[in-house]
């Protein structure tokens, strides 16, 4: 029986998709980005003392219909997010196509580091995705997330190319990706790739307080916070390009 591993339901999410909506984490990533505020959710296999739950599909339906009022009434819906949402893919296509099935609406939120087969099932299975893009350049990229862009970026490309609504994502770090050299690098690179829409997530330190609970090693330790004033100029720079760019979820 297909079965997967999510680490936390978080409902009445307003800040992934439209509505109101619940957002599904899976437990499991590719990405060991510094900066992530679930680090708890990297490992396939949950971390001692963390708790998580084995779900079918019909419980999790069962656990995400308990909302759908809410979801009617606002627009809403559920979102699969992670971890990596696309390492569970037979688990996601279940899921996404039983929740249809009630006539909920589906949205994704993945760092697209996936087979491009796999990426491209499931996006043409969900109803509107948010895909991460952390670094333009490659070899920053790894640097940041210990793998390379090349796929994501093919991945993006595809996305843009589909019939699936897509959103890019940008996750603002501190001297990591918000240099002027940056801001025109992004959007060369997006405006290439074919994007139209853009959201910005300027930094925040969520996840500081689980790095010390879990006794983890966290390169982001006391940086700044960022204010959504402190990515206007990167938003400027990518409308001049051409896209139209929301600031925060
Ligand atoms: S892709 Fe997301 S969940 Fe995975 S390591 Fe990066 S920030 Fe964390």
């Amino acid at each position: 029986m297909l079965t997967a591993r999510i680490f936390n339901l978080q409902k009445f999410s307003i800040h992934d998709g439209a509505g109101i909506r619940t957002d599904v984490f899976f437990q499991g990533c590719n990405l060991r980005c510094g900066w992530c505020s679930n680090p708890e959710s990297q490992p396939m296999e949950p971390l001692p003392g963390e708790k998580t739950t084995e779900y079918t599909v019909d419980a999790l339906v069962q656990e995400l219909l308990k909302d759908k009022p809410f979801y009617d009434e606002s627009g809403g819906g559920v979102t699969l997010t992670g971890g990596e949402a696309l390492l569970h893919p037979d688990f996601v296509l279940a899921l996404t196509e039983a929740l249809h099935r009630e006539g909920v609406h589906v949205a994704i939120e993945t760092a697209a580091c996936v087979s491009e087969e796999t990426f491209a099932r499931v996006l043409a299975a969900v109803d509107f995705a948010y895909i991460d893009l952390k670094h333009y350049d490659d070899s920053k990229h790894r640097a940041g997330t210990g793998v390379g862009n090349a796929l994501i970026l093919k991945n993006i490309s595809t996305a843009l190319k589909g019939k699936t609504p897509v959103v890019v994502r940008i996750p603002i770090i501190p001297g990591y990706n918000d240099s002027e050299a940056d801001y025109a690098g992004f959007a060369q690179t997006l405006t290439s790739l074919g994007a139209k829409e853009v959201q910005l997530l300027p930094f925040h330190q969520l996840g500081e307080s689980k790095y010390q609970r879990l006794n983890l090693p966290y390169a982001f330790d006391g940086i700044k916070q960022m204010k959504n004033s402190d990515v206007s100029a990167f938003a400027v720079a990518l409308e001049q390009a051409g896209l139209q760019v929301q600031i925060g979820g």
